[in-house]
């Protein structure tokens, strides 16, 4: 909407041809690079560099929007330094992430600083109610749930899986008496964030790979000469995608689990503003087992 705002004639109306289209990502001059891969390489941020030279074609602005700029590789870092101390004067940079200290510091003393502010729990769920097909209690049990975080949400929301997934990681907090059943808890959870990861990425695999299997033959080539190369090319991104969901499922697992830990420490404190409501009194009877410098260790651990 950021970069709506500045290609659009009226400073960003919502409803222009300009507007819809960098909301839908076609703008012929906003690019969005999305990283699927484990880190951004340097070969990437190149190629973006040498677009981002390029005129804009129909507003004042060409516009560059990295997201998970926290991957950026150092070479690819480096290779982006002089760009963004030097842009072109038609061309913008917009790199995303997570928190500024996520960001090198030589990429962030050359940047302008943005807070973007976190969505309260009620505008996610407006949100949900608007542009999803899901009941109320469901809108508001996902937006209480990611907070604040509105593709989390939505995914959440519309997902039965993704809301079974939840309630098993979630039950694994409640597992843990010993040694032993901590172990057992976090190979479960590998376990798990690599099947959702394979079930994820398999379809497209196998569908991407047939592409470029289909290409080499559509020009009469043979696989042996160029394309096995690039098939090892494509399997080699491909694994490097999966490695990246696992280790993206892991995370929000044990952030779902932290809000446990959160739970345990608000209830602890007299306030009954817990995020997990269908888990009340189980996280009421966890402090039993736990004591509190250990709820804190466990909330440091996540
Ligand atoms: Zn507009």
């Amino acid at each position: 909407a950021f970069a709506a705002a500045l290609v659009c004639s009226q400073s960003g109306c919502g409803t222009c041809r300009d507007c819809q289209t960098v909301l839908t990502g076609t703008h012929i001059d906003v690019e969005r690079f999305n990283p699927t891969g484990l880190s951004i390489k340097a070969e990437e941020v190149r190629e973006l560099i040498a677009r981002s030279a390029w005129s804009p074609s129909v507003g004042p602005w060409r516009i560059v929007i990295i997201e998970d700029a926290d991957r950026l590789t150092e070479t690819a870092a480096n290779a982006l330094l002089k760009t963004i101390e030097e842009p072109e004067t038609h061309t913008l940079w917009f790199l995303c992430a997570p928190t500024l200290s996520d960001v090198s510091i030589t990429i962030r003393s050359r940047c302008r600083h943005l807070q973007l502010r976190t969505p309260s729990k009620t505008s996610v769920e407006e949100f949900l109610l608007t542009n999803t097909s899901v009941d109320s209690k469901t809108a508001a049990f996902a937006a209480r749930v990611s907070q604040g975080h509105i593709g989390r949400a939505r995914f959440i929301a519309t997902n039965q899986e993704a809301q079974s997934r939840r309630k098993d990681v979630l039950a694994l907090a409640f597992s843990l008496k010993d040694i032993d059943s901590c172990f057992k808890a976090a190979s479960r959870l590998l376990d798990t964030a690599q099947e959702q990861a394979e079930s994820e990425n398999s379809e497209r695999d196998s569908k991407q790979l047939k592409q470029l299997q289909d290409a080499y033959q559509g020009t009469g080539r043979s696989l042996i000469s160029g394309g096995s190369k690039a098939i090892k090319d494509l399997e080699k991104e491909q694994k490097s995608a999966t490695t990246r969901s696992i280790r993206d499922n892991l995370d929000s697992a044990l952030l779902d689990i932290a809000t446990i830990y959160r739970d345990v420490l608000v209830t602890q404190s007299g306030s009954d503003e817990i995020l997990n409501i269908d888990l009340k009194a189980e996280v009421a009877d966890l402090p039993a087992q736990l004591l509190l410098s250990a709820v804190l260790s466990g909330l440091k651990r996540y």
